[in-house]
């Protein structure tokens, strides 16, 4: 541990990760492409090290939100396809054939800058096309798709590699809206095709219709949660030997005596009903821990621990007063697993009444990665 940072950490079980991806490999047939999405240092856990394992596991692309993203993993040796969602605005055009990066062009007016870019640059840049199935955010609307498709597709100079949307909701049992989508897109695909209009790629899922809607896959799936170990929702379909790959950890730096009546932490949001034992966690909600009152817990020699209190941006007290084996030093799970216990990204979710997307893409970069081969997570 390097003595700069506080005991507070992340690891992330770099082991874990190849095992998610080989199992992945495994469940899905062997005809379909992934995009391993790694926006956002994927979800927190750092995009080039995972991008690194995805590339080691067949993944055929890598997906990321913004330009800054993907020159990260361009400077750091990444050769593989780029895609970047959402929309580039035209000063970012060039960079983006700088870079060799694969955006999305959704209007006669981008193709024609872009084209006019790529002549420039003297490239024939790929671009994948997104329908706007039903989430009114990126895209060209199913109810128009057909006509601009096919006026995007007569400007020369660009490949149009593929077409694509996006659900608004894959992952709950009440599958309805997804297969509306779905429907709509395809009547897409089934309009272009009557004009003679064929892209190599098509796409739709995310890693909830990979996982629950195997007739919507297409040629390749958009997968970010499934490789790090957790499942979008509670009620999607499980693959055994999934498990997740990122573990917070802090140590305990110092123990206190309660007597009845002391109170514990801003706010006094506690009052100690007798004398208990707390032990001070440097761990708060400035690292990306949800700011609760007298909610959750962390695990202490394999054992469930609550917070006592308001934690604050830097620092948390949780009650030991049943664990007396506890001493300063001793290693805290914030998420993870210790023995036999669990504090699962879900359970950190419904403490903040947010999703597990929210919090594993939370924790603060003061809190250092670790990069584990293997471990006991
Ligand atoms: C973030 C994102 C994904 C990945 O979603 P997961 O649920 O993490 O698999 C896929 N596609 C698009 C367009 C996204 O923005």
């Amino acid at each position: 541990m390097n003595p700069y940072h506080r005991p507070a950490w992340i690891e992330i079980n770099l082991g874990q990760l190849q095992q998610n991806f080989a199992i992945i490999n495994q469940d899905k047939l062997a005809a379909l492409s992934l995009l391993f999405v790694a926006k956002d240092q994927a979800y927190g856990h750092g995009a080039f090290e995972c991008a690194r394992v995805a590339l080691e596991h067949d993944v055929r692309m890598l997906g990321v939100a913004t330009i800054s993203e993907a020159v990260e993993l361009r400077e750091k040796g990444i050769t593989a396809p780029i895609l970047i969602f959402g929309e580039r605005l035209e000063d970012q055009l060039e960079l983006c054939l700088q870079y060799d990066l694969t955006i999305f062009v959704n209007t006669v007016q981008k193709a024609t800058w872009y084209a006019r870019y790529a002549a420039k640059w003297q490239k024939t840049p790929a671009v994948h096309i997104e329908i706007d199935t039903g989430l009114s955010r990126y895209g060209i609307r199913w109810t128009e798709a057909v006509e601009t498709v096919a006026q995007i597709m007569d400007i020369p100079g660009i490949r149009f590699e593929g077409i694509m949307s996006h659900f608004a909701m894959s992952d709950e049992l009440d599958k309805s809206y997804a297969l509306l989508q779905l429907q709509r897109f395809q009547e897409v695909l089934t309009g272009l095709k009557c004009k003679g209009i064929n892209l190599p790629l098509t796409h739709i899922c995310n890693t909830g219709g990979f996982l629950d809607l195997p007739h919507a896959h297409f040629d390749m799936v958009r997968t970010g949660i499934l490789p790090l170990g957790v499942y979008p929702s509670q009620v999607c379909r499980r693959i055994p030997g999934i498990r997740p790959i990122m573990s917070v950890k802090a140590k305990i730096v110092l123990i206190r005596d309660l007597l009845p009546g002391d109170k514990v932490g801003y706010g006094m949001h506690y009052t100690a009903p007798s004398a208990r034992k707390i032990a001070v966690i440097p761990l708060g909600y400035g690292d990306g821990f949800p700011r609760v009152r007298n909610t959750g817990c962390v695990l202490i020699h394999g054992k469930r621990a609550p917070i006592v209190g308001g934690n604050a941006m830097d620092v948390m007290m949780v009650d030991i007063s049943d664990i007396p084996a506890a001493q300063i030093g001793d290693e805290v799970v914030v998420m993870g697993k210790m023995g036999t216990e669990e504090i699962s990204v879900h359970e950190l979710a419904r403490w903040k009444q947010s999703v597990s997307y929210d919090i594993l893409t939370n924790w603060s970069w003061r809190l250092p990665r670790v990069y584990m081969k293997e471990g006991n997570l």
